[in-house]
């Protein structure tokens, strides 16, 4: 039997996991990064070269049987002029969407899912305009290549209004009422070819300076009615973008109601507990949606917590000594700011796993969690 090819636009980590997951899968992943050694290169050839150049996009997607993706900035051109040879799962149409957070929000008001107020910002009147609509807390954000809480400003009330558009002015905006949120959590789901959809337990996540600091999944908590809420948000936007493939949805739980803040279209951090917790990995769970292979159980084996390590790997002894601790290390450089690696603990009860988890956070404070 010949070995399918996954063409994969982006050779970062959720790369390298995507590769891991594969072989055993019998599939072969070729890359695209502009990074010369991109971890994804320890799994798979990588070609080198910009993720919008026609030459490297031909060269990684040669002789593919599908073409995916690992990082929502990729150009949609260059997805869309890959589709014409060769299926494209997801689809350029939800690249396109989850690029402008004005699209974003527009589609989640028109498919009737619980969405932050907003109102598009173009200029200093604009500006004005959309406090007016919006009221005041808000957050004014870039509309276009914002991630981890960059490219944001909180504006406590209308006085702070030229500070926003000091910082931001120039770019399309968008203006969000902030949502006064008990906590943040995420769905994540996929769609297969034939249009079957699978969702894993909700997930809570935890960040810190914008970035995801620790997951937990199932959700503390999590009931049927709050799990069902995510499904529904999820399967909406998964037909309505007629998507194959994994996809995330970043929620707001409000005393209960779910708000979604934006999707990612593609296996993401709040996903990587997966790996250990879940009956099948977001990974092997997009290689199957994409390949047109059915879907896995997205059912969770007991419970999981995930640490994101940032700027640096954790002593791996003093990881490995923590029962249920599995160390994921990217194979970055370390480098402030940056995730380098994170750890998956794993435990049968939810109070086993919080005293797990209180261990591994005591390892390295500061960068493990
Ligand atoms: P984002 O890049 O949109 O995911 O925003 C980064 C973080 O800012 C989120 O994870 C939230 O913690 C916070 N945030 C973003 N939008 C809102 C909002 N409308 N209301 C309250 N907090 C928000």
């Amino acid at each position: 039997m010949e070995s399918p090819l996954v063409a994969v636009l982006g050779g970062g980590q959720l790369g390298r996991m995507l590769g891991l997951a594969a072989i055993p899968l019998g599939v072969r992943c070729r890359f695209l990064d502009p990074v010369d050694g991109a971890p994804a290169a320890a799994v798979g050839p990588l070609v080198v070269g910009p993720l919008g150049d026609p030459g490297a996009l031909d060269a990684v997607a040669a002789g593919a049987d599908v073409v995916t993706y690992e990082w929502e900035g990729v150009p949609a051109e260059g997805a869309a002029r890959l589709a014409a040879g060769c299926p494209v799962r997801p689809g350029p149409d939800a690249l396109a969407v989850a690029q402008d957070r004005l699209a974003e929000k527009t589609a989640f008001r028109r498919l009737g899912i619980g969405v932050p107020e907003f109102a598009a910002v173009d200029d200093r009147a604009g500006l004005e305009a959309a406090i007016d609509a919006v009221g005041a807390p808000a957050i004014l954000k870039t509309r276009r290549g914002g991630y981890d809480g960059k490219g944001q400003f909180v504006l406590q009330s209308a006085a702070d209004a030229d500070a926003a558009f000091a910082a931001l002015g120039g770019e399309p905006l968008i203006l969000e009422a902030m949502v006064p949120f008990d906590r943040e959590l995420s769905v994540i789901a996929a769609r297969g070819l034939d249009g079957e959809v699978r969702c894993f337990p909700l997930v809570d996540n935890a960040h810190r300076d914008g970035i995801l600091r620790v997951s937990r999944a199932p959700a503390p908590g999590l009931h049927d009615a709050l799990q069902a809420q995510g499904e529904a948000i999820a399967h909406r936007l998964l037909d309505d973008l007629d998507y194959v493939g994994v996809l995330t949805v970043e929620l707001f739980d409000a005393a209960g109601t779910l708000l979604a803040n934006e999707i990612a279209p593609r296996v993401h951090n709040s996903g990587h507990w997966t790996i250990e917790g879940a009956e099948t990995s977001q990974f092997e769970q997009h290689l199957r949606a994409v390949l047109g292979w059915p879907l896995g159980s997205p059912a969770a084996r007991g419970h999981a917590a995930m640490c994101n390590a940032i700027g640096a790997l954790p002593p791996r002894d003093a990881v490995l000594a923590v029962a249920g601790a599995r160390l994921h290390d990217y194979g970055k450089a370390p480098r402030p700011g940056r995730k380098v690696g994170h750890v998956t603990v794993v435990a049968d009860s939810p109070d086993a796993l919080d005293e797990r988890l209180a261990r591994l956070l005591t390892i390295a404070p500061g960068t493990l969690g």
